[in-house]
C-alpha cells in the first residue's frame, strides 16, 4: 500500500487551502458536503489525523471518527426528513476509493430513491450551500 500523501484534496480542505461547504468541526473530525453527491445531503466525515484509509489508521482515530459519523447521520436524517442513512467507506482503488485520506460517507436515503453513481456528477454550489445550511441548523438543535 502506498504511503499517505499530504497533498491529497481532503488534507488541503483540512488545512483550509481549498474551500468546502463545512457543516461540523470538533477536535477530531470535520464534516463537509460531497461535491458529487450520491444523494441529497451526501456528507463526508473526515478525521483530522492523517491516514490513507481505514487500513493504516491509528485505532485512536476510530472512536472519535464514528462518534462524528453518528452525529452527522442523525443530523442529515433530521435535516432532510430522510427515511434512512447509508454509511459507506472505501479502501484502496479496487474498492472504489478515489481520495486517499480516510473518510466516511453519510448519505440520507429516501424510500424508493436509488443511490446515484459514486464520484458521478458535480452538484451546483448553491445547492450544496443550501443543504449545508440545513445540516448546520439540524446540528444546532
Ligand atoms: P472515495 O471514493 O475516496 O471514497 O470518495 C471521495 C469522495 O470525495 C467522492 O464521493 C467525491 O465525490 C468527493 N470529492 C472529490 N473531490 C472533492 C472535493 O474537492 N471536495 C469535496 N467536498 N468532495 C470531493
Amino acid at each position: 500500500m502506498a504511503d499517505y500523501d499530504p497533498g491529497n484534496i481532503f488534507a488541503k480542505i483540512l488545512r483550509g487551502e481549498i474551500p468546502s461547504h463545512r457543516v461540523y468541526e470538533d477536535d477530531a473530525v470535520i464534516a463537509f458536503m460531497d461535491v458529487m453527491p450520491q444523494g441529497k445531503g451526501h456528507t463526508l466525515v473526515v478525521p483530522k489525523a492523517q491516514s490513507r484509509n481505514l487500513l493504516d489508521a491509528d485505532t485512536a482515530t476510530l472512536g472519535p471518527l464514528f462518534i462524528g459519523v453518528q452525529k452527522l447521520a442523525q443530523a442529515v436524517k433530521k435535516a432532510f426528513g430522510a427515511d434512512g442513512v447509508t454509511i459507506l467507506q472505501f479502501n484502496e482503488p479496487a474498492s472504489g476509493q478515489t481520495v486517499y485520506h480516510l473518510h466516511v460517507h453519510v448519505i440520507p436515503r429516501f424510500e424508493g430513491v436509488p443511490l446515484k453513481p459514486h464520484s458521478g456528477q458535480m452538484e451546483k454550489p448553491e445547492v450544496l450551500a443550501e443543504n449545508a445550511g440545513k445540516i448546520r441548523a439540524a446540528l444546532a438543535g
